[in-house]
């Protein structure tokens, strides 16, 4: 059977090179980087040219410290609950974060947490297109605000939000200022040198590189207390042996897909301007936000009268993975929690389907998939219309 991966805001397929730079590094050169012997210090040269990498891609000032980490959510954990124990605790005069409405789970439960044992949050709204102006931000901020955590783009729609602009407001008001760049790296200029970010958060899976590494940038003057304490890797920061293969990984995997960000913002722009437009002729759909504010590989479609549920099995009938929602929620059939605080109609969050092209995607596949798509809208109206006829003669 044909299989059409569009779920890459969920995860991304290995870059066939990144694999093959990661595998001597599970055969000969295992050694520890700790470790003083000649199997220790062998590889260093590659984590080092692996951190060059991501530098360069972030275009981050050098003293200023990437600290790799197991995923995007103990990134983000790491930065809420480092700015805590450091500001909140020691000052509580200054305890309150702002956030959206729409961060991952990895922000939004942290801060709930965070909320309980005596923060303030402010979980600012979106508006009907799942944007949020630097305006709104701005406008929640208070003498006690210490933190403003903003996501770079949105994994459910796509958004880009504001966040230079929110960043250099918060640099002028003496406030911090987190972004989880997760879904941004590679699809949209990311430069650390023009843009005063004092923590952002990326994780390799994300841009074709392994699962279960990740990374968070902290700049100079602004770091944190340790989320993980023991040993003295990391310079102390993080402890815990090194995952030499794959942040190797996930340097070239950076390196990779940043380059790429022409081509994902022509070639992959187009095939999903194309879907879309395909799509949009369907009777009774919604495109969530302005495709020219989404990042160039993401619809989230809405198609009145279908439950998010039942097209997600048509397609995977057919082969093609797309999602209803974070794959963090998905084993439960609740509704999508972005599409239910755009919450301009409450029946968007059980219909949303969200496609998301990469850059292995082909014109092919997304040929393949308008056409599935469009006769499984037309099948599974034909079902509600049969069924709600039955009922009403029985
Ligand atoms: N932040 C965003 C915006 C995401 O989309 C995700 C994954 O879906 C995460 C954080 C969590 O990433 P990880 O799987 O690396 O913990």
């Amino acid at each position: 059977m044909k299989r059409v991966y569009l779920d890459n805001n969920a995860t991304t397929k290995l870059d066939p090179l990144v694999k093959m730079k990661m595998q001597p590094f599970f055969e000969e050169l295992y050694g520890n980087p700790n470790s003083l012997h000649q199997y220790g210090m062998e590889v260093r040269p590659y984590l080092n040219e692996a951190m060059g990498y991501m530098y360069d891609a972030l275009n981050a000032p050098d003293p200023d410290d990437i600290l790799i980490t197991s995923c995007a959510t103990e990134s983000n954990n790491t930065v809420l609950k480092g700015v805590y124990f450091k500001h909140i605790l020691r000052d509580p005069s200054k305890n309150h974060i702002i956030t959206t409405a729409v961060e991952h789970p990895s922000v939004l439960e942290t801060l709930h947490f965070l909320e309980d044992n005596g923060a303030e949050i402010t979980f600012v709204d979106v508006d009907e297109n799942g944007y949020v102006s630097a305006e709104r931000m701005a406008a929640a901020i208070t003498d006690k605000t210490v933190l403003i955590s903003m996501m770079w783009a949105n994994n459910e729609t796509g958004m880009i939000f504001p966040v230079e602009e929110v960043a250099a407001i918060a640099r002028e008001k003496g406030i911090l200022f987190h972004t989880d760049a997760v879904q941004a790296i590679g699809k949209v200029p990311v430069d650390l040198t023009r843009t005063p970010v004092d923590y952002l958060t990326f994780s390799a899976h994300k841009f074709h590189g392994p699962k279960g590494i990740g990374g968070l940038y902290v700049r100079k003057g602004c770091e944190l207390p340790n989320l993980l304490h023991g040993g003295e890797q990391m310079g102390g920061k993080r402890a815990g042996t090194l995952n030499v293969a794959y942040i190797i990984g996930m340097g070239l995997a950076m390196k990779q897909s940043v380059g790429h960000i022409e081509k994902m913002n022509s070639d992959v722009r187009a095939l999903r301007d194309r879907l879309e437009d395909a799509l949009a002729l369907i009777p009774e759909t919604i495109i969530v936000g302005d495709r020219a504010r989404r990042t160039p590989n993401t619809i989230l479609i809405s198609v009145r009268g279908i439950e998010g549920e039942a097209m997600l099995w048509d397609l995977n009938r057919a082969g093609i993975a797309a999602s209803t929602g974070s794959a963090c929620a998905s084993e439960s059939l609740e509704a999508n929690p972005v599409m239910s605080a755009i919450g301009e109609d409450p029946e968007l969050a059980h219909t949303a389907i969200r496609l998301s092209l990469s850059r292995f995607t082909t014109s092919d596949e997304i040929d393949y998939t308008i056409d599935v798509f469009t006769r499984a809208v037309e099948r599974l109206r034909a079902i509600s219309s049969t069924y709600a006829y039955t009922n009403e003669v029985g």
